[in-house]
């Protein structure tokens, strides 16, 4: 599969080319501050196949559940949330899904953080759901 995706200013791009493991939603508080909504679509990739280029990229770290730092990449322009790195899941990125230029593919398997979910949500139907993080 081949995915590309920018920010709002075009100052960052960036492409995958390999089978992401998974496309979630995750309802948490720090994903609904960073996007000013009801949290962040995302797909979880292998690192090493993810290509960003731009130099307006920036990083603020949030702290997870587990108390392991989660990096996440913005474009300090324009603001838009491109992806997470999270200590936690090693070799791993979350692609801030909504910033592709394509988002036919995006299928939800899984909600995450649903205790901290709106609560005018609807569920997705048919997803795994974990009050908190996965296990
Ligand atoms: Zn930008
Ligand atoms: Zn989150």
């Amino acid at each position: 599969m081949h995915l590309e995706g920018q920010c709002n200013c075009e100052g960052v791009h960036y492409q995958y080319d390999g089978e992401p493991d998974v496309v979630g939603f995750c309802h948490c508080k720090a994903c609904q501050r960073q996007a000013g909504g009801s949290g962040s679509i995302f797909i979880c990739v292998d690192d090493g196949d993810l290509k960003i280029t731009g130099d307006t990229i920036k990083k603020y770290i949030t702290r997870a559940d587990s108390g392991l730092d989660v990096n996440r990449f913005f474009c300090g322009t324009c603001g838009s949330p491109i992806v997470s790195r999270c200590v936690g899941f090693p070799g791993k990125a979350f692609i801030k899904a909504g910033t592709l230029n394509d988002t036919s593919m995006l299928n939800p398997t899984v909600e995450v953080w649903c205790e901290e979910a709106q609560p005018w949500m609807p569920q997705i139907p048919g997803v795994d759901r974990f009050e908190r993080g996965p296990a």
